[in-house]
């Protein structure tokens, strides 16, 4: 292992390619190229970490937490509240930065993703500051619960919201008194690298924070099979998820899992029909690269025909292009990979008779790795394109007469991440919900997720629940301590 190397300028921003391990950058022999799917142009090597890199990572995240546990939520908070102001302080670069390394639109990430990334490390130093264990007594026994640190959190995340996932899982891992060695995706790394450079500046002790960078079989598996990581939180793929599900049950590790979704979003009659469309053609967001996606949409045949002209018509008004725009809605897909794969699910629903309403290839005039919007209708009932998660800017739209028919469409999946249901009835919308396998249901909005909330996924989306207590419930030791009552002078 080398020790530095240079830095490289993304859209004037320089941001290093190396790993950050017990508070110094390190390099490796061997790298990765990086690709921005804005124009697939070459935007540096990355250090590719594995075996050798995880093993010095952990053992630095190691030495760290002694020190970092004993200072307790109080004592670190200070340090993570610094963390969230100099992430506020940076919005800019790690927005364009972004942009540039995964295509997701520039106005989102600069005024909302960004944000939120602070906020997620803010919040969770100050829920554990007032994270209190229950305490009761019961036989002459008084009990009481504590949050303990549990050691080194191994946390792997995905590239289409990088920055966002890792901080959602720093925030807590920090708060709670772990150290962590992160695993950002290959495809997307550099805003986990300036996340390195921002503990560095918010003064965190050395180890507490480490990164290392690498393909997911070589150095995500070095981490997850490491014996002293003590916690694994992944983001990412059902197929994945099952190898990491496996690695951590060779070490009975606690494992958190937020996989897939194909989420049906359940559109009533009855509803604000305006507010509906919008969220409907709002699914074509990041691309379609988001996880929570309502890419089943499933309408009220009364209202169907005026359902499908309105997709239409708003599909017109979506801007595809470059995501630095600020008139763009549409940005591209992410590596020429993923495109080919979104494709082969767009060739074979067609093949299986579904019909095109409109999209349905990249588009002719930008080229690229720019998809375009997609609907399909009329899709047989056991075509792949209705249960397999696409992650691109592909939805499907099925229509249903009844109640219980559209719940038994909502639920005729292998995943159980999210659902939303338009509807202006109240007691319809506590009956559907109540019906539906979801681990989050919006009724009448979409993506509202405070940070309070417990979020995760049913069936194959996942394993655990995160945010809150939840995430201290996973990330520490809890303890329950059961004193004699009166046994002390
Ligand atoms: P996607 O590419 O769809 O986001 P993946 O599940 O392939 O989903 O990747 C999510 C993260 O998991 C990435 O950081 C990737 O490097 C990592 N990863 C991939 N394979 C493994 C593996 N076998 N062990 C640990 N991490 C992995």
């Amino acid at each position: 292992m080398l020790t530095q190397s240079k830095r490289i300028n993304i859209a004037g921003v320089e941001v290093s390619p190396d790993h950050y391990i017990g508070g110094k950058r390190v390099s490796s022999a061997s790298t990765f190229q990086v690709i921005s799917p804005i124009d697939e142009s070459v935007m540096g090597e990355v250090a590719a970490g594995g075996q050798a890199e995880i093993d010095l990572a952990v053992q630095a995240a190691k030495e760290a937490f002694p020190a970092w546990a004993a200072l307790g939520p109080s004592g670190r908070a200070p340090y993570l509240k610094k963390l969230a102001d100099v992430i506020e302080a940076h919005l800019e670069e790690l927005a364009i930065v972004e942009t540039t390394n995964n295509g997701s639109l520039l106005e989102a990430s600069r005024l909302r993703v960004m944000k939120r990334g602070a906020m997620n490390i803010r919040f969770f130093a100050e829920w554990a500051e007032t994270l209190k264990g229950e305490s009761w007594e019961a036989n002459g026994v008084q009990y009481s619960v504590h949050y303990d640190p549990s050691g080194v959190s191994g946390l792997i995340t995905p590239w289409n919201a990088p920055f966002m996932l890792s901080t959602w899982k720093v925030g807590p891992a920090l708060a709670a008194g772990n150290t962590v060695v992160i695993k950002p995706p290959e495809w997307a790394p550099f805003t986990c690298s300036l996340l390195a450079d921002f503990a560095e500046e918010a003064g965190l002790p050395a180890g507490v924070l480490n990164v290392v960078q690498g393909i997911g079989e070589d150095a995500g598996a070095a981490l997850t099979a490491h014996p002293d990581v003590t916690r694994i939180s992944f983001t990412g793929s059902e197929e994945t998820g099952k190898i990491i599900g496996k690695a951590a049950a060779d070490r009975i590790v606690p494992v958190s899992l937020e996989l897939g979704g194909k989420s049906p979003l359940i559109v009533f009659a009855d509803c604000d029909f305006a507010a509906a469309l919008r969220t409907a053609l709002g699914q074509y967001d990041n691309a379609g690269q988001v996880c929570l996606a309502g890419t089943r949409i499933l309408v009220e045949e009364s209202i169907a025909k005026d359902f499908i002209e309105g997709m239409k018509t708003g599909a017109k008004e979506l801007v595809l292009g470059d995501p630095r725009k600020p008139e763009t809605h549409v940005g591209p897909l992410i590596t020429r990979e993923h495109l080919e794969r979104v494709q082969g699910f767009v060739e074979r629903a067609r093949a299986a008779g579904a019909e095109v309403a409109y999209g349905g290839g990249v588009s002719s005039a930008l080229g690229g790795l720019y998809f375009e919007p997609t609907l399909f209708i009329n899709v047989p009932e056991d075509a792949e394109i209705l249960q397999r998660e696409v992650f691109g800017p592909v939805l499907t739209l099925q229509t249903f007469k009844t109640e219980e028919e559209a719940i038994a469409l909502a639920n005729h999946t292998d995943y159980g991440l999210a659902a939303t249901i338009f509807t202006g009835d109240e007691e319809r919308a506590n009956r559907v919900g109540a019906a539906v396998t979801a681990g989050t249901v919006w009724v009448n909005t979409f993506f509202a997720r405070d940070l309070s909330a417990p979020f995760g996924g049913a069936k194959n989306s996942g394993i655990g629940r995160e945010g809150g207590n939840w995430s201290f419930e996973f990330f520490c030791d809890v303890k329950t301590l059961a004193k004699r009552s009166g046994s002390f002078q």
